[in-house]
């Protein structure tokens, strides 16, 4: 286990930022933690982050401690009851190639998560979800080691607190545990979640299968969002805000058009339409700016430094709040200088 020193991360981060991190260890097998941790352990000083495949940070400055990059790879079908068959993955697996190797083997019920960006360890840290499904619809439970301790936990669905773009490993104790294995459950007879806006007319005719769902998905993701090859971003930015229904019904008074969903708690309303109105889709300032199809998504157009993109984000959360007093929240973590590792806004 090699600990590097001042290592580039620019192309370990979606927003391709030329942030560095003063030390960095990749860590392919679960033997090599021990030699890590007693190296955190001998600089307590030092912040330790957790990186997959950085498509959802936005390093604002370099990181001054040190990155772990997880790169455990496994995946393994484990066994099936009446209703599920139980798969396993490392955190280090890609997750679109662990999903397509799903439905190859015949699996269903995370087609409609197609094509996110980012490792499967990653993915339950923030619920990740996408056209109508959420990660915590097919996680039976996962495995996680105490950065403080050592110890090898497992974590049942219940306990890892799923929230909206949320989990224990956000917002309760963000940084403590390393995810290194998730074992999914999936549905032997799939019911399949075509309902979502746009899903349906992409497969109007079409015999339904996780496969051929898939390929919509993609198809649809591909048509709406930029390739982070191609120009620097962390995918959706800004969190849709849930409101209370007295502010809701206000707000629908003033402004008919906006959309809404009820919530527990309220209405949930879209982050996109809501700088739209406020005239920033499409803008840019220097390399910094809002990808013109899609006004949530925070892009850089090429040498944009992190402050740019986070002062960027700022005019937006002001604009939002002026207008319609709704507060936005980032959805990616936001890494500054100095810090304790992650701050999730
Ligand atoms: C083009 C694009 C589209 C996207 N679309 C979606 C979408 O539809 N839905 C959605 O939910 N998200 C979406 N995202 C965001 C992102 O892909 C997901 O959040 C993804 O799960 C992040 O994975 P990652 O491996 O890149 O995580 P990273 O960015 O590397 O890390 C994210 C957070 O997880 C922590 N972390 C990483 N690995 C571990 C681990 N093994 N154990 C503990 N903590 C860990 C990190 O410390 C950090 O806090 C999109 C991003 C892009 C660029």
């Amino acid at each position: 286990m090699q600990i590097r020193e001042n290592v580039s991360l620019q192309g370990l981060n979606t927003f391709g930022l030329a942030a560095s991190a003063r030390y960095f260890c990749s860590l392919h097998k679960l033997g090599g933690l021990r030699t890590v941790m007693q190296w955190t352990q001998e600089h307590p000083e030092l912040p330790v982050l957790f990186l997959g495949g950085g498509s959802n940070l936005l390093f604002v400055e370099d990181f001054p401690g040190l990155v772990v990059h997880v790169r455990l790879r496994d995946r393994e079908v484990l066994g099936q009851d009446n209703d599920y068959v139980y798969v396993r993955a490392a955190a280090g697996e890609n997750w679109h190639e662990f999903v397509r190797w799903t439905i190859e083997q015949g699996f269903a019920g995370l087609e409609n998560l197609s094509l996110i960006p980012g490792t499967v360890g990653a993915a339950p840290v923030q619920n990740i979800g996408a056209y109508g499904v959420e990660l915590k619809d097919c996680l039976h439970e996962l495995q996680a080691v105490d950065w403080r301790t050592g110890e090898l936990r497992e974590f049942s669905q219940e306990e890892c607190r799923f929230g909206y773009r949320d989990s224990y490993f956000k917002s309760v104790e963000p940084g403590r545990w390393l995810i290194v294995a998730v074992v999914f459950r999936l549905p032997r007879k799939p019911q399949w979640k075509t309902d979502y806006a746009g899903v349906r007319e992409q497969l109007a005719g079409k015999e339904l299968d996780a496969c051929t769902i898939s390929d919509a998905i993609i198809r649809m993701r591909q048509e709406k969002l930029p390739d982070p090859a191609q120009i620097g971003n962390a995918g959706s930015f800004f969190k849709n805000p849930v409101i209370a229904q007295a502010q809701w019904d206000a707000l629908k008074a003033q402004f008919p058009a906006i959309p809404g969903w009820p919530q527990a708690g309220g209405v949930k309303t879209s982050a996109g339409w809501l700088i739209d109105q406020c005239g920033w889709k499409g803008r840019r300032e220097g390399d910094a700016g809002t990808y013109a199809k899609h006004a949530l998504v925070l892009v850089n157009h090429g040498n944009a430094t992190g402050q740019q993109i986070w002062a960027f984000a700022q005019g937006i959360i002001l604009s939002v709040q002026d207008k319609f007093g709704i507060r936005l929240e980032a959805e990616p973590g936001i890494i500054f200088h100095p810090c304790s590792g992650f701050t999730g806004q």
